[in-house]
């Protein structure tokens, strides 16, 4: 490894300790709607309110986890890409980036990153055994400070291509903190011939109006839960994250539509149709 971003960085924020069981978090409630374990009762709360706005977030909540997996094996066992940051990782819920990383080659280097303390105890137990799997605490609002973490940028080659993930994370970034900036220095710091693996709530606004309405729901219950985000926004928007980058085939994609196993789903319901995601290379 001869250039990183400089790896002499030391974490500037605050990043929290403690795992307070009366405060919903992201990755809990998150968690929650996957139906895994990891989660309190504040969490399952939070997961009930947005299923009664509709029933079917619990399926687009698997749509964006079945991305992350297709996502993976194209990025593994197509691409031949062998080092994975994923960013906003979350809980190990089901198959996670590194359990698909390694079918592929066992050699992969993956490093998760995640603000969630919870995340960081559970993910740590889980990778114990594998020596190339890492687990990160880092806040995804700080690239700078997260890319420099020796932690990060000691376990990548930066003089190869890699993989950086944000599935499902940049919705829970306010506009005010300008995430098309965040993402700006994310690539930027890529090597040529990285990938980008990305997914959004997504507000489809004229373009499909029975959906538009659901997401205005959705956005209003996940402003107004405890945890305060979750923004769906327009598909302009969410390519900007992809500047400087080229989509690998189907592009910006409703992510049920994103190489689905088997044929394509047919008739998706309205809040299926709120996530989209894509792939793209560093040129
Ligand atoms: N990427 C995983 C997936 O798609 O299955 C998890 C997505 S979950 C909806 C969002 C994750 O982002 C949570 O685990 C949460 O803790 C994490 N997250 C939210 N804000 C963050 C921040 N500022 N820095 C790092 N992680 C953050």
């Amino acid at each position: 490894m001869t250039s990183t971003p400089g790896r002499n960085g030391s974490r500037e924020a605050q990043l929290p300790t403690v795992i307070d069981p009366d405060v919903p978090s992201i990755a809990r409630a998150y968690d929650a709607t996957l139906g895994g374990k990891d989660n309190y009762e504040v969490d399952r709360e939070v997961a009930r309110q947005l299923r009664e706005v509709t029933p079917e977030v619990t399926t687009l909540a698997w749509d964006n986890r079945d991305f992350l997996i297709r996502a993976t094996r194209f990025i593994v066992g197509t691409v031949g890409i062998d080092q994975i940051v994923d960013v906003g990782s979350g809980l190990p819920t089901v198959e996670n980036t590194h359990d698909v990383a390694v079918r592929f080659n066992p050699d992969t280097c993956v490093v998760y990153v995640d603000i969630d303390p919870i995340v960081i105890a559970h993910g740590r137990a889980l990778v114990e055994d594998h020596e190339t799997v890492h687990c990160v605490q880092g806040d995804l609002t700080a690239p700078e400070t997260l890319l420099r973490d020796p932690e990060v940028a000691g376990r990548l080659d930066w003089d190869r291509p890699m993989a950086l993930y944000q599935v499902g994370t940049l919705h829970h970034v306010a506009d005010d903190r300008d995430p098309a900036a965040m993402m700006r220095t994310y690539v930027d710091a890529l090597p040529s011939g990285s990938h980008v693996v990305l997914s959004h709530f997504f507000s489809p606004g004229d373009e499909d109006p029975e959906a538009a309405a659901v997401a205005e729901r959705l956005e209003h219950a996940f402003l107004h839960s405890p945890m305060g985000t979750g923004r769906f926004r327009t598909r302009e928007e969410i390519a900007a994250y992809f500047d400087g980058l080229e989509f690998v085939d189907p592009g910006l994609e409703t992510l049920a539509y994103w190489w689905p196993e088997g044929p394509p789903p047919e008739n998706l319901d309205p809040a299926r149709r709120l996530m989209i995601g894509a792939v793209a290379r560093k040129p």
